[in-house]
């Protein structure tokens, strides 16, 4: 039955971190800062039909933006306008969470509504330096939701 697998879906979330559903970092579509919103540039964000593109700089683990799709709404290719500049007009919150944040208290997260995706995180001991924080993935509320309705 459908509601039973909805609520057993929904009782397991206290039991999955954000890391067992992301999607990896090496399969989120994203864009360089530097790069240059001309014809080319905007038909393939247009064509990877994602909502939220998160924007890096120099390293794909470096996140210093977020790009939403309705952004762009004022960009003529012609202009030939920075992601920059767009990116600092909107200046997007970005949000990051935990690897091992579980996925009720990431649910309440996104219900506050002030955003809808995330960036996953854990702490990078390997190496000989100092551990550091590294991206490792994002979570949106879609993910989630997908786990709730999905749940055997
Ligand atoms: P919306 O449905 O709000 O228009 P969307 O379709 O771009 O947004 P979501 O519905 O939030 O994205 O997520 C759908 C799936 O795509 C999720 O698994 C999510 O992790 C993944 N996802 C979201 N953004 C990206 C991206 N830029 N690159 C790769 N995967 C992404
Ligand atoms: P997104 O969050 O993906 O950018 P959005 O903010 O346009 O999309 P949703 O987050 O899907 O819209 O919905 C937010 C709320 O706004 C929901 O209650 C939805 O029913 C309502 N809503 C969405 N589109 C419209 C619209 N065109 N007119 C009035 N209410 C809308």
């Amino acid at each position: 039955k459908d509601e039973v697998k909805i609520i057993t879906g929904a009782l397991e979330l206290s039991k999955k971190t954000v890391k067992n559903i992301m999607t990896e970092l090496k399969d989120v579509y994203m864009l360089d800062y530097d790069v240059i919103l001309d014809f080319n540039t905007i038909s393939e964000i247009m064509k990877t039909g994602y909502t939220r593109i998160p924007i890096f700089e120099n390293d794909r683990t470096n996140i210093c933006a977020l790009l939403n799709i309705k952004d762009l709404a004022f960009i003529d290719p012609d202009d030939k306008t920075p992601l920059k500049t767009v990116c600092k007009f909107y200046n997007h919150p970005v949000n990051f969470v935990f690897e091992d944040a579980h996925l009720d208290v990431m649910l309440e997260e996104f219900k506050k509504g002030r955003f809808h995706l995330s960036f996953v995180q854990r702490v990078n001991s390997e190496g000989t330096g100092d551990p550091f924080y590294e991206t490792i993935g994002v979570v949106t509320l879609e993910d989630i939701i997908e786990e709730i309705i999905q749940a055997e």
